[in-house]
């Protein structure tokens, strides 16, 4: 039988990202309760540099040309005052892959392309990694890009039910370009399910999501907005890409991202699986000004201003929304 396009990408991609949750619930499973009250970030950076090591083992064994632009970079594991840090990092690998230390530490090494390819993989180890400490929601995000656009795309979230009122579980979201959006049991075998944004038009009915961080985005200039649009719910707040998920399957019907006003330029790995998850399901992403995501210059979405994704139907009317208010 002959693989669709993509079908083996796509494969290795959930494959991979699963493997790094794994790693990241283990990590999180031991952190001490007190650790969010001292404000340790310890834990945080073991699963990140973790779960970045085995994304990019996998994508190097599976395939060994392409390069991955990733967020953390093993240079600072190297040094001799960070030597405790590296040797956790390489405990909680070496739970699922057995490997030398130094191996470890060439993996997270192999996530360092830093500029423009017309094929590369680009990884978040942990997205929202204020919501992992809060033991809420993150996300491991693993997206391909080819000419400047994301084609194959792979979010776990370990904290998100497959079913919002259902607790427990844990949802892998996978997309390919052209071929839909579904979503896996984090840690099942599974056929996955095909998902769908909304059917909302009347932008009264709507529900908003947006970072729980107010610093990642205004949530003064989100209420005028939805103010505007008659909106009445109240916005749900959660870290990390686990937003574009909610929006995907129709759990929100719109996601805002606005500029806080630091003139803060959007990184990629924050956007690009996410936005094709949403894509795929059937909804829109653009910036502020209703540009499309431009995936072709390097690290940063250098071309773009906040994000804005909604379920399609709602979108030009956001956007209108956006303007009247002063934000576009
Ligand atoms: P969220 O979970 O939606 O709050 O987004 C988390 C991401 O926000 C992190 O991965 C950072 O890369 C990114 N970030 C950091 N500073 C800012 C900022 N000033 N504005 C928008 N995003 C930011
Ligand atoms: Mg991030």
């Amino acid at each position: 039988m002959e693989l669709t396009p993509f079908a083996r990408e796509r494969n290795v991609a959930i494959a991979a990202v699963r493997e790094a949750a794994r790693l990241c619930r283990a990590v999180q499973a031991e952190m001490a309760p007190d650790v969010l009250q001292k404000k340790d970030r310890s834990p945080v950076t073991v699963a990140d540099f973790g779960s970045q090591a085995l994304v990019c083992r996998k994508i190097r064994t599976a395939f060994p040309d392409d390069p991955i632009m990733a967020e953390e970079d093993a240079a600072a594991l190297r040094s001799p005052e960070n030597a405790a840090l590296a040797e956790q990092v390489a405990h909680y690998v070496q739970q699922l892959r057995p490997a030398e230390d130094e191996m470890v530490l060439s993996w997270i090494d192999a996530g360092n392309l830093d500029e423009q390819r017309d094929r590369f993989w680009t990884l978040d180890p942990i997205d929202g990694t204020k919501g992992f400490l809060r033991g809420e929601q993150y996300a491991v995000a693993l997206a391909l890009i080819e000419d400047g656009e994301p084609v194959v795309a792979a979010v776990a979230c370990p904290n998100l039910p497959e079913q919002l009122d259902v607790p427990g579980g844990g949802t892998v979201f996978a997309a390919i370009k052209g071929q839909g959006t579904f979503q896996f049991p984090i840690d099942g075998n599974g056929h996955g399910d095909a998902v769908q944004v909304s059917a909302t038009s009347d932008t009264a009915e709507a529900r908003f999501c947006e970072s729980f961080v107010s610093a990642h985005s205004s949530h003064d200039d989100a209420a005028s907005v939805a103010e505007r649009l008659g909106i009445t719910k109240d916005p749900v707040r959660i870290d990390s890409q686990a937003k574009y998920a909610l929006v995907a399957r129709g759990d929100a019907d719109i996601y805002l991202r606005l500029p806080t006003g630091g003139g803060y330029v959007e990184k990629i790995w924050d956007h690009a699986a996410g936005s094709l998850v949403v894509q795929e399901a059937g909804g829109t992403v653009t910036d502020i000004h209703g540009k499309p995501l431009a995936f072709r210059y390097g690290r940063t979405l250098a071309q773009n201003t906040g994000i804005i994704v909604t379920n399609g139907m709602v979108h030009a009317e956001v956007l209108d929304a956006l303007h009247a208010v002063g934000v576009a």
